[in-house]
């Protein structure tokens, strides 16, 4: 894994320097990170990284795990549709299988940091645990119109935090606490982002049976509906009557999604087994992701709902042009017509995929600045700094927010 003088060449010197200073002044307290999964989606990702890099700063920070079983993560899978808007018919014997394993966690869950770092609102009842530690809930998904009933439920916790972290304006709410925007990250040396040769490239695309005969159109998610991968497949019908391309559908589960699986098989009898059409379930394996978005001539995020959608950044970061959904955080990080091209239907998104492959030249001027629009705003050193600052906040004037 790089370590942080690593980056110096990317970020420059001084961004370095200053997390070496504020580092500093978090001597002696222990950061704990508790979520719900190991591997899969954007938070896993995000940690994973993290960690290592805010240890090799001299910051203690640890990360712990919640268990559950698969009727847990049926519901918390319930409650995250609902936070995104989605009508689910959530029982109170849904409610009350989360309270007992979550009473279960409180009662395994070692908690032993100063700052105790919550993702998600599947470990979201460990507050009841807190005693003297500063407690901060990260909400890492777009809560810009929940569910009351759902949002009514989690609010009787998050009042009991001492932070609240959304990743974008639109997801703020009203509540007595202390909210902070931090918007997510990407690392640019993991092996999910960093430069691969074409060699590499290629064994990927032979792997999985993908020819390099036509413009590869991409798009990298967990199977779930809010991905909208049916739309994505529509989108490229249309396309395709034009334009003679490729699509390549990938991604993973994750262990907290038990829907995953059924989906991905739905997901496969739309394409109807259309010879241009890759529906690919994958391994972990980062390499493999970023051949593939290497590979592709123009990446699309068409997401109904999103937190922020690390693989629009991703995509950004090794230049490839993007058509994503105008929703959640990815309007962060495309400007319209400037860094990507936003779309919010169907049609839309296949009119933007065809004005992508028929002008490469436009294509190019929009990767290229939303590779600087990346670099300059969603690469993890800035997202390690704003961490740091808000630990520190948390010891300083209750009425004052200083990011
Ligand atoms: N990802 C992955 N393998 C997959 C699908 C996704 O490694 O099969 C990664 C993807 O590259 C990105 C993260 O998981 O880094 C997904 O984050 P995002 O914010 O796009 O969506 P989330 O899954 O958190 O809703």
């Amino acid at each position: 894994m790089a370590r942080i003088e690593e980056y110096i060449p990317i970020v420059g010197e001084s961004v370095i320097s200053d997390l070496r200073l504020i580092s500093q002044e978090l001597k002696g307290k222990t950061i704990q990170h508790i979520n719900s999964t190991a591997v899969g989606g954007g938070v896993a990702e995000i940690l994973n990284r993290m960690i290592p890099l805010l240890r090799e700063l001299g910051v203690d920070a640890r990360w712990d795990l919640i268990k559950g079983g698969e009727d847990f993560f049926e519901v918390t899978k319930k409650i995250h549709n609902a936070l995104h808007g989605k009508s689910e018919n959530i029982t109170q014997k849904d409610f009350s299988i989360f309270i007992e394993t979550s009473l279960k966690n409180m009662e395994e869950v070692n908690i032993y940091g100063d700052i105790i770092f919550i993702h998600d609102p599947q470990p979201i009842m460990l507050i009841k645990k807190k005693s003297n530690q500063k407690w901060i809930w990260r909400c890492h998904v777009d809560v810009s119109s929940p569910d009351s009933l759902v949002w009514h439920f989690l609010k009787d916790f998050i009042i009991e935090y001492d932070a609240v972290v959304f990743s974008a304006p639109s997801f703020s709410q009203r509540l007595p606490v202390r909210q902070y925007l931090i918007t997510p990250s990407i690392d640019p040396l993991s092996d999910k982002n960093k430069e691969l040769s074409q060699e590499t490239i290629d064994r990927v695309l032979e792997k999985y049976q993908i020819p390099k005969d036509k413009p590869i159109i991409t798009q990298i998610s967990r199977f779930d509906r809010l991905k909208d991968p049916i739309g994505v497949i529509e989108a490229y019908r249309l396309v395709k009557k034009y334009n003679d391309c490729r699509l390549v559908l990938a991604g993973g589960t994750a262990s907290d999604d038990p829907e995953a699986i059924q989906f991905f098989q739905e997901v496969k009898e739309f394409a109807k087994d259309a010879p241009d059409i890759h529906i690919l379930l994958l391994p972990h394996d980062d390499i493999v992701i970023n051949a593939l978005q290497r590979a592709s001539t123009v990446i699309i995020q068409k997401s109904i709902k999103e937190g922020f959608g690390l693989t629009v950044s991703e995509a950004l970061w090794k230049n490839k042009p993007v058509v994503a959904s105008n929703v959640g955080g990815i309007p962060l990080q495309i400007k319209h017509k400037y860094s990507g091209l936003l779309c919010h239907s169907i049609e839309g998104a296949a009119f933007a995929i065809k004005q992508l492959l028929n002008s490469p030249a436009y294509a190019k001027k929009l990767a290229e600045n939303g590779k600087e629009h990346i670099k300059n705003n969603f690469l993890i050193t800035r997202h390690i700094k704003d961490y740091l600052l808000l630990f520190l906040s948390l010891y300083y004037n209750e009425d004052v927010v200083y990011l």
